[in-house]
């Protein structure tokens, strides 16, 4: 079963279901895409105790979860308890994701390379610290969870203060009663996935997200406008630094500290000058990257899921296509501010070759689809090059029409760039 209803979940239970293992898939709460693959049950995703019956009721040998937060709430223990298996980590471990603060501290203690940083729980003291600064940008965080949206990059102090008082203002909810402000950090940003029992990792390649909703990286944050993998400008061994320095001694900290971590665990990187620096990490798998790393896996995922639930990970390794591929995700108007809905969505019966499109804010009435949130579609092509893979997507995206869609036109132009030299 898979716990969640965007695009990613679409992709992991599409690839699971490819499994030679032939299993039956679940899905919760699910939607169109991924009921076409799946039996979807209508449980938010957040219900753990109806998902936990759900799940006893069906004898489901494996559970999956998509999004952070059941994972901060403590779905694996729930399930755990009532002896049920789940691919992800700990409540005691997802907060790795669910506190920034806790993140920054439990890095600090490992020695991982990261961004200079201040925590605070008090608006004034923020804003004297601001005022104190000597240079920006400097980056405002929110402590909790907030989908993607509770970073601000202020170039100004002005900004910053914004930022600042939006937070404790309640914009992020409780996420935003905490804040950190911490040292801007410059260079090339990279989404690493392990797939992890606590002790030994699997590793998946690399991928590159577009977290801004406007071309050239303008505009606020959002959840994720598209991506691509792998990254041909990262150095094989400047990836064995992010496992070597970031990835196992954050793993051996949380250990320690009585929280192992089991699942997949995701590292957001800044490549600098100076070598790689831990941004965040995530406590299961990103969106949208994981529409690119799937459809290139060569290697059944269920069977190194199961694998490393039982703590059997040493030994294998991962296989992958030598086909690239990218993502490109169709918002809907007003996102990530806002969302519009109830919009039909023309251009979705016939899928070209190479190509995917996973479903995400969507809804099907009557055999026809609407928009149903922020983040639309993921139209994602693959092929030998960036190039092909990128000239894919985009000639799909341009089959695809509704009101007020919105997407970056920009996504791995920079790769291909990269790939001519
Ligand atoms: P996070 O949710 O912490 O990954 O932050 C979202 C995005 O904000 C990241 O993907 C970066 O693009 C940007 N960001 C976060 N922290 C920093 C930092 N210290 N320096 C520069 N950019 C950052």
């Amino acid at each position: 079963m898979v716990v969640g209803s965007g695009g990613r979940e679409h992709a992991l239970v599409e690839t699971l279901a490819a499994s030679p293992l032939e299993p039956e898939m679940y899905a919760a709460p699910g939607n169109p895409g991924i009921a076409r693959i799946a039996e979807v049950a209508d449980i938010p995703a957040d219900d753990l105790i109806p998902l936990r019956d759900y799940a006893r009721e069906n004898e489901i040998d494996l559970t999956v979860v998509g999004p952070e937060s059941p994972l901060i709430g403590g779905i694996a223990e729930c399930f755990w308890e009532a002896d049920l298996k789940v691919f992800g980590p700990s409540r005691a471990a997802a907060r790795i994701e669910g506190s920034k603060v806790f993140a920054k501290e439990l890095m600090h203690h490992a020695g991982v390379p990261t961004a200079r940083f201040e925590a605070f729980d008090q608006e004034a003291a923020a804003l004297a610290y601001l005022r104190a600064l000597p240079e920006y940008p400097t980056v405002v965080k929110a402590d909790g969870a907030a989908a993607g949206k509770g970073v601000t990059v202020a170039h100004s102090r002005e900004e910053a203060e914004e930022a600042v008082r939006d937070a404790f203002g309640g914009k992020f909810g409780a996420a935003g009663e905490r804040i950190i402000v911490e040292e801007c950090l410059e260079g090339r940003e990279a989404s690493v996935f392990v797939i992890t029992d606590g002790r030994d990792i699997l590793p998946f390649l690399p991928a590159q997200d577009y977290k801004r909703i406007y071309d050239g990286d303008e505009g606020p944050n959002t959840g994720g406008m598209g991506a691509y993998s792998p990254l041909m400008w990262m150095e094989p061994a400047t990836y064995a630094v992010i496992l070597e320095e970031i990835i196992r001694p954050t793993l051996s900290q949380l250990a320690l500290s009585g929280a192992p971590y089991t699942g997949l665990l995701y590292a957001g990187v800044m490549v600098t000058e100076t070598g790689p620096k831990a941004l965040e990490f995530n406590c299961r798998f990103g969106d949208p990257e994981t529409q690119v790393i799937l459809p290139r896996l060569g290697t059944d995922l269920l069977e190194l899921m199961m694998a490393s639930e039982v703590g059997d990970i040493v030994g294998r390794e991962i296989t992958w296509s030598a086909d690239k591929a990218v993502c490109v995700v169709l918002a809907s108007e007003g996102y990530p501010e806002s969302s519009s809905s109830g919009d039909e969505i023309s251009g979705l019966e016939e899928i070209p070759s190479g190509v995917y499109i996973y479903h995400a804010g969507i809804e099907e009435r009557d055999g026809r689809f609407y928009t149903a949130g922020g983040r639309v579609l993921n139209v994602v092509g693959t092929g030998p090059t960036i190039i092909e893979a990128r000239a894919r997507a985009y000639a799909a995206v341009e089959q695809i029409h509704f009101e007020g869609m919105q997407y970056r036109t920009d996504i791995a132009l920079e790769a291909i760039e990269l790939e001519d030299i």
